[in-house]
C-alpha cells in the first residue's frame, strides 16, 4: 500500500480541549477513554488539522485508505501501525459491500449509502471501529484494566454496539432494553448476538429508566472500585465520543472522491451534503471535513417534525420546551442534539466561558439564544423539516422516479434537499446521506409505497419489499429470521447492577 507509506509522516500531535474549558488539552486517546471531559463538556480539537493528500490522489483510493489518511490526521498520538490494525479489524467482511459504503445516483441526487454494515444503519460506520480505538488508547495510557461498555438502548445504538464490540479481546458489553419497548425485530436481533463478551438483559421498565439506571451504575464509585478491583472498568459506546465522531469525517471524503473518480466533479469543485439529523453527530461530521479542506458548499440539515434544529438554524434560539413527537424516522426523534454543542463552541470563537452558560441555559431553563455575530459563523448550513406526509410522499416519488427505494430517515434528507433546491435555485452537484436501509423499516416504507401492511409480520413484508424494491435482502436482517435465541435474562431496574456484576463473574 503505496498510498499509506508516503502520507506517513506523523501530523502535528492535534490535542483535544473541552467546550466548556476548565481542563488542559489532551491526547485524542485520552479524549476517546474518556468520553466527556470533567465539566460535563465535549472534546473539540484545539485547531483543525488539513488534508495533507490531494483530491486527486483520493479519488484512487479504498475506503480503508481514505480511513487512514482523514483518521491520522485527528488521532494524532496512535502510531500508524495503531491505526491502520484498527481500520483493517473494523472494515471488513462485517459490510457486505467490499466498498464499505456505496454511492447511487437517483432522481436528481447522490445517495451515499452508509447501511452496509451489521446492522443495516450508518452507526455501524463509527461503531465497527470504535472498540479497536477503544482497546489501543487503553493500552497507550497504561489501563490495563478490561473495558465493559454499559448501553441503554430503546433498539438500534444497542445493537450497533453489540455487533462492534463482539469477540473484540479487551472488551466486554451489556446492553439493557426495556422488554416490552423494542419491535420483535429490533429485540430478535439483540438476543441472537453471538459473542462470549456480550450481554442483553430485558428490564421491567421503559427506556428512561434502563438509561437512569446505567447513568446511576456510571457514577457509583462503590461499584466501580468493587469490578476495579477485578481488573475491570466501566465505559460508554455513546455518540459524543470523539471516537465515533471521527471515524463519520471518512465517508464524505470518500463521496467526494468517489464523484471525482466518476468524472461528476471538477477537482476543488464544492458540493452540498443533505443529512437526516437527529443528534447532530453525523452532520457535525460533514462540518469537520470542510474544515480540514474538503471542498463543500452548503451542510443541509434535515430534521422530521421534532424540528428544533430547523427552528434553531432560522431564529437563532435553540428552545426544547415543545411536546415530543413520534414520528416514522424513530432515530430522529431528539429535542436535546447533543454534539450541537460542538458548532455553538465554533460559533462563540472557541469561548468555552460562552459556551458553558448557554449549555448552562438549556439545562436550566429549556432554551438559549446565540448572537446574531456567532449566527453568522453557522451560515454554511441550511435547516429544514419534512411532516409526516411529506415524508412519505418522499419515498413515492424517489421510487416513481427512479425505481430506487429509500429508507424514512433518508427520505426526510431527500424531502429537505428538494426545498432547499426550490428555495435556493442552487443546482451544486448533492450528496444525500443515506442513514438506514430500506429493510430497517420495511413497515413504513411498504405503506409509503402504497402496499398494504395488514396482518403480515416483518419478514414476510420484507419478502414483498425484495421484489418490488430488486434489491436482496440483507442478511442482517435474514439471518435473524432462524437464528437461536441466545439471551433470555429479563430483570427488574433495580437488579441491574447485580446482573452487570454476575456477568462480570463477580460475587457480592
Ligand atoms: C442515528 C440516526 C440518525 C441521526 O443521526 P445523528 O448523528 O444523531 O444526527 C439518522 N438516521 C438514522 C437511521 C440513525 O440511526
Amino acid at each position: 500500500m503505496t498510498v499509506m507509506e508516503e502520507g506517513a509522516n506523523n501530523p502535528e500531535e492535534i490535542r483535544y480541549i473541552s467546550t466548556r474549558g476548565g481542563e488542559a488539552p489532551v491526547t485524542a486517546s485520552m479524549a476517546i477513554l474518556k468520553g466527556l471531559s470533567d465539566q460535563g463538556g465535549l472534546y473539540v480539537p484545539e485547531s483543525f488539522p488539513h488534508l495533507d493528500v490531494p483530491l486527486e490522489r483520493l479519488a484512487q483510493m479504498t475506503y480503508k485508505e481514505l480511513a487512514f489518511v482523514v483518521m491520522r490526521l485527528f488521532l494524532g498520538d496512535f502510531t500508524d501501525e495503531e491505526l491502520k490494525t484498527c481500520i483493517d479489524r473494523a472494515y471488513d467482511k462485517k459490510f457486505d459491500t467490499p466498498n464499505i459504503a456505496e454511492m447511487k445516483q437517483a432522481d436528481g441526487a447522490w445517495y451515499l449509502e452508509l447501511f452496509h454494515g451489521a446492522t443495516i444503519a450508518f452507526k455501524d460506520m463509527a461503531l465497527s471501529v470504535l472498540p479497536h480505538l477503544m482497546t489501543t488508547a487503553a493500552r497507550k495510557n497504561q489501563v490495563d484494566k478490561e473495558i465493559v461498555i454499559l448501553t441503554a438502548t430503546s433498539g438500534d445504538t444497542g445493537k450497533a454496539a453489540l455487533a462492534g464490540f463482539a469477540n473484540v479481546p479487551g472488551t466486554r458489553i451489556v446492553v439493557f432494553y426495556p422488554k416490552n419497548g423494542v419491535s420483535p425485530i429490533q429485540e430478535k436481533q439483540m438476543v441472537t448476538q453471538q459473542g462470549e463478551n456480550t450481554c442483553v438483559i430485558g428490564i421491567r421498565g421503559n427506556f428512561d429508566d434502563a438509561q437512569t439506571a446505567v447513568k446511576r451504575m456510571f457514577g457509583d464509585s462503590g461499584l466501580a472500585e468493587t469490578i476495579g478491583n477485578k481488573g475491570f472498568c466501566f465505559s460508554s459506546a455513546n455518540s459524543i465520543n470523539i471516537g465515533r465522531l471521527i471515524p463519520q469525517v471518512v465517508y464524505y471524503v470518500y463521496a467526494y472522491a468517489c464523484l471525482l473518480a466518476k468524472g461528476q466533479i471538477r477537482v476543488g469543485e464544492e458540493i452540498n451534503f443533505a443529512v437526516p439529523t437527529g443528534n447532530f453527530g453525523n452532520i457535525l461530521a460533514a462540518y469537520y471535513a470542510k474544515r480540514i479542506g474538503l471542498p463543500v458548499k452548503k451542510l443541509i440539515c434535515a430534521s422530521n417534525e421534532n424540528k428544533v434544529l430547523f427552528d434553531f438554524f432560522r431564529t437563532g434560539i435553540y428552545d426544547r420546551r415543545r411536546d415530543f413527537i413520534l414520528t416514522s424516522s424513530p432515530s430522529m426523534d431528539i429535542l436535546i442534539s447533543s454534539n450541537l454543542e460542538r458548532l455553538i463552541y465554533f460559533a462563540a470563537g472557541n469561548d468555552p466561558k460562552v459556551c458553558a452558560d448557554l449549555m448552562r441555559s438549556l439545562s436550566e431553563q429549556g432554551v438559549y439564544e446565540i448572537t446574531s455575530e456567532m449566527r453568522q459563523r453557522t451560515e454554511g448550513f441550511y435547516g429544514n423539516y419534512l411532516s409526516e406526509e411529506e415524508t412519505f410522499r418522499t419515498i413515492g416519488r424517489v421510487y416513481h422516479n427512479a425505481s430506487y427505494v429509500i429508507d424514512t430517515h433518508t427520505a426526510v434528507g431527500a424531502g429537505v434537499y428538494e426545498k432547499y433546491k426550490e428555495e435556493t435555485k442552487d443546482e451544486t452537484t448533492t450528496v444525500i446521506a443515506s442513514t438506514a436501509s430500506p429493510y430497517k423499516f420495511t413497515r413504513s416504507v411498504m405503506k409509503a409505497l402504497g402496499e398494504e401492511t395488514g396482518d403480515e409480520d416483518d419478514f414476510a413484508l420484507a419478502d414483498r419489499l425484495e421484489k418490488i424494491s430488486g434489491v436482496k435482502i440483507p442478511a442482517a436482517v435474514d439471518s435473524i429470521r432462524t437464528a437461536p435465541v441466545l439471551h433470555k435474562q429479563v430483570v427488574d431496574i433495580d437488579d441491574m447492577p447485580g446482573a452487570v456484576l454476575a456477568f462480570l463473574g463477580i460475587t457480592a
